[in-house]
């Protein structure tokens, strides 16, 4: 299984290399780690998603405003959010050998029918080479052979893995020495803000774009005249100096979310909280996120974080693992308060009809942009067969995106470039930029290759000018799924395409 599944991972990743969706940050020095770059392709099915976010819980909506903050804030502002005491993830070395691993994430393999053995898996291990190296180090070959397994989805992060049973002390997996304890490392990225660099000056990358809203909270109160229930929507980057970063770009340093803080009455914070559990998980369903790869799973009540009293995640069944793509939290006035407390400003709401002061409750659909455009991937990735020219049935490769976020709505050839037929396509080409939709044109090579670049790019439609079009002006559209061809009126074309991109 998970040869597979990692295989598919990986054939992933070289496609987004070499269509330009997704590259290693600065990868001509030899990368960084944790740190990605988005493509031509990326860059486009990034901005989609965050489009058709920004257009479905902001534009959409009368109680919704947006909000675009900086990334370096007071940094007071995350003593009373709680991140500088409590934003840690705690951090084992190993003594003999020095790894570093995630101690919550080093897990074991035991042997199912209760036998003896029990060996320590690092599931953090930081690449491939050292996940291998501790399944061939494993004893014996039983235990080697579930070891070997667990390296595969090592290298990938197996995200809800086992804990250790209570008791066991956790070795390394890389050469079983012992490993330190737990000690707590505090995951934001410092800076220094001016020309002094001592302790004064210390300011954080901001973690999560959250807390910008809560500290503008009554600025957009004040000047929106908003009434409760009201949202406040955030798109943005966050920086985490993750122990680990694994998964392609799952788990990245740098990264971008897309959050709403919905202010409530205290009394209708549970309505609220399940209004956009649901909502959050169907606009999963809305952008081609298959149903029985996507779920919502509820936070058991010694899950849940001390500010919330509620919690939900919609998780995708990644290739890697089931992981979490957005949480959606009742975190009750928990930030209100501390914000007022550490401020010493007054956050309470006056609701005019009841006369009543209080802090509203908050309910947060906090989401990544990374990891939306990841699963979309995932979801997306296809091999069919497809025939050539001659008509054998050839393998292929596509990219089943949604209309929605495909990069490129539609590609346009002449069939050959001779006979009038490229300057018809242009024009084809150039109405469709025209009215705003990414399209591309290509009249080089055989147009099954030409076909065949754009199924990897996830281009829905490919319209093509031909020796009919000439003569009667209709052209065909081929439809990158089904591979089904109709032929339609060149002025069709432009409607055709907008209509199906919605
Ligand atoms: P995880 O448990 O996977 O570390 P989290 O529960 O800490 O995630 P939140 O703090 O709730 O995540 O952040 C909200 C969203 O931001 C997540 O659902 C995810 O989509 C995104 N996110 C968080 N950390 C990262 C990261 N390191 N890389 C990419 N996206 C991230």
């Amino acid at each position: 299984m998970a040869e597979s599944t990692n295989g598919r991972m990986e054939k992933l990743v070289s496609l987004c290399k070499r269509r330009g969706f997704i590259f290693q940050s600065s990868e001509i020095y030899g990368g960084i780690n944790g740190f990605w770059d988005y493509g031509p392709l990326g860059v486009e099915l990034k901005r989609n998603i965050k489009n058709a976010w920004w257009e479905d819980v902001v534009r959409k909506r009368d109680d919704m405003v947006g909000l675009d903050c900086a990334i370096i804030m007071n940094p007071k502002v995350w003593e009373a959010s709680g991140h500088v005491a409590g934003f840690t993830d705690p951090l084992a070395d190993c003594k003999k050998c020095k790894a570093r691993f995630r101690a919550d994430k080093i897990f074991s393999v035991t042997a199912r029918d209760g036998e003896n053995v029990l060996l320590q898996a690092g599931v953090e291990a930081d690449d491939e080479a050292h996940a291998r190296a501790a399944a061939t180090a494993a004893a014996n070959s039983k235990t080697r052979r579930r070891l070997e397994q667990h390296a595969e989805a090592m290298v990938w992060e197996v995200c809800r893995g086992d804990r250790l049973p209570d008791g066991v002390a956790a070795r390394c997996p890389l050469c079983g020495g012992e490993l330190t304890d737990a000690r707590k490392f505090n995951m934001m990225f410092k800076t220094f803000v001016g020309a002094m660099e001592d302790s004064s000056a210390v300011a954080y990358l901001r973690p999560e774009t959250a807390q910008g809203i809560f500290a503008n909270y009554s600025n957009v109160l004040d000047t929106s005249r908003l009434k409760l229930p009201f949202g406040i929507a955030q798109i943005g980057k966050a920086f985490r100096n993750e122990i680990n970063p694994r998964n392609y770009t799952f788990r990245s340093r740098e990264f971008e979310q897309m959050e709403i803080e919905f202010f409530c009455r205290p009394d209708e914070a549970d309505k609220w909280y399940e209004y956009w559990r649901d909502a959050r998980f169907q606009w999963y369903v809305g952008l081609g996120l298959r149903s029985d790869r996507l779920r919502l799973r509820d936070h058991e009540p010694d899950e849940l974080a001390h500010y919330a009293n509620a919690c939900a995640d919609i998780e995708y069944e990644f290739p890697f693992g089931i992981c979490e793509l957005e949480g959606v939290a009742n975190r009750t006035d928990f930030d209100l308060t501390q914000h007022q407390k550490f401020s010493g400003k007054d956050m309470a709401y006056f609701d005019d009809e009841s006369k009543e002061r209080f802090l509203p409750y908050v309910i947060e659909p906090s989401g990544g942009v990374d990891r939306a455009a990841l699963a979309l991937l995932c979801e997306a990735y296809c091999e069919d067969e497809a025939p050539d020219e001659k008509g054998n049935p050839q393998p292929r490769t596509l990219m089943k995106l949604h209309p929605r976020i495909a990069p490129i709505k539609a590609a346009v050839f002449p069939l050959v470039k001779k006979d009038g037929m490229p300057a018809i396509a242009r024009k084809i080409y150039e109405d469709l930029r025209g009215a705003g939709l990414s399209a591309f044109y290509d009249e080089k090579g055989a147009v099954g290759r030409r076909y065949r670049r754009q199924d990897e790019a996830g281009t829905p439609f490919c319209i093509t000018v031909d020796g009919q079009t000439l003569q009667d002006r209709t052209v065909t559209v081929r439809d990158r799924d089904t591979l089904r061809q109709e032929r339609i009126a060149d002025d069709e074309v432009l409607p055709y395409v907008r209509e199906r991109v919605g």
